[in-house]
C-alpha cells in the first residue's frame, strides 16, 4: 500500500512532508535539516510556488480533457 505524491498523482510518495503530513514524491520533498518538507511547505515565498501551480493546473487540463473526451 504505497501511497501518491498529492501534488503528482503518478509518482510514489518518497515520505511524508513534516509540515503539512502529506505524502510527496522525490520531486516534490526536499530534506531541510533531516526533515521533509514537500515543495508547497518549502515555498511559502512569494513567486516560488508559482512552478508547482503551472504544473498542477497543466496536469487538471489535461485530464479535464480526457474526461470530455470519454463523456462523449
Ligand atoms: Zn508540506
Ligand atoms: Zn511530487
Amino acid at each position: 500500500m504505497l501511497a501518491k505524491c498529492y501534488l503528482h498523482p503518478r509518482e510514489e510518495a518518497a515520505g511524508k512532508c513534516d509540515v503539512c503530513k502529506k505524502p510527496v514524491c522525490r520531486k516534490c520533498a526536499k530534506k531541510t535539516e533531516g526533515k521533509l518538507i514537500c515543495r508547497n511547505c518549502q515555498g511559502k515565498k512569494p513567486g516560488s510556488a508559482v512552478d508547482t501551480d503551472e504544473l498542477e493546473r497543466q496536469e487538471r487540463i489535461e485530464k479535464a480533457k480526457e474526461a470530455s473526451r470519454r463523456n462523449r
